[in-house]
């Protein structure tokens, strides 16, 4: 196992929509599981294949991972199939990092994909699972959660990873 580079805005690999999986061989395991262990090493509660430069449909969460059992979803290819509701949360990403802001999402949803076994499930979700999933599925398309708040305030964000990534780089 290994813990993988999270690539962060703007690289090129989070912007894009990410290539369905067609099937769920050794590698896929073998990314899941780095993922998953990358996610809890951040620490971070969902993390999407392109967030670690594979542009795949992947996505591993996590939205109770201080419990004792583990609540690990790892989903291939996902799809919201069916949603209803609406709540509005801070959302913060491993991708963006320093920035959060309030995020309207669907308060309950079910979504559909394959599991590591390639077998059909359909999760049904709600309260931060429900956003986490919301989250991870947008990544997959190129959209991240700044996409979905008031063009100032995603300007002012943009602004200031596009500053901290200078200094990084300087
Ligand atoms: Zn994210």
């Amino acid at each position: 196992m290994a813990i993988l580079e999270i690539c962060t805005y703007p690289q090129k690999v989070l912007l894009e929509r990410a290539e369905l999986i067609t099937d769920i061989d050794q590698e896929v395991a073998k990314l899941a599981g780095q993922m998953a262990e990358t996610m809890y090493n951040a620490p971070g509660i969902g993390l999407a294949a392109n967030q670690v430069g594979v542009a795949r449909r992947l996505i591993v969460a996590d939205a109770a991972p201080r419990t004792l059992e583990s609540n690990l979803v790892v989903l291939a290819n996902p799809e919201i199939i069916a949603a209803e509701g609406e709540v509005t949360s801070e959302e913060g990403c491993l991708s963006v990092p320093d920035c959060q802001a309030e995020v309207k999402r669907y308060e309950k949803i079910a979504v559909r994909g394959l599991d590591l076994r390639g077998e059909e499930v359909v999760i049904e979700a709600d309260g931060l699972l429900a956003i986490v999933l919301q989250h991870e599925i947008d990544h997959l398309n190129g959209v991240l959660f700044i996409d979905h708040i008031s063009r100032l305030k995603r300007d002012l964000f943009k602004r200031r990873l596009r500053k901290n990534m200078a200094k990084r780089e300087a």
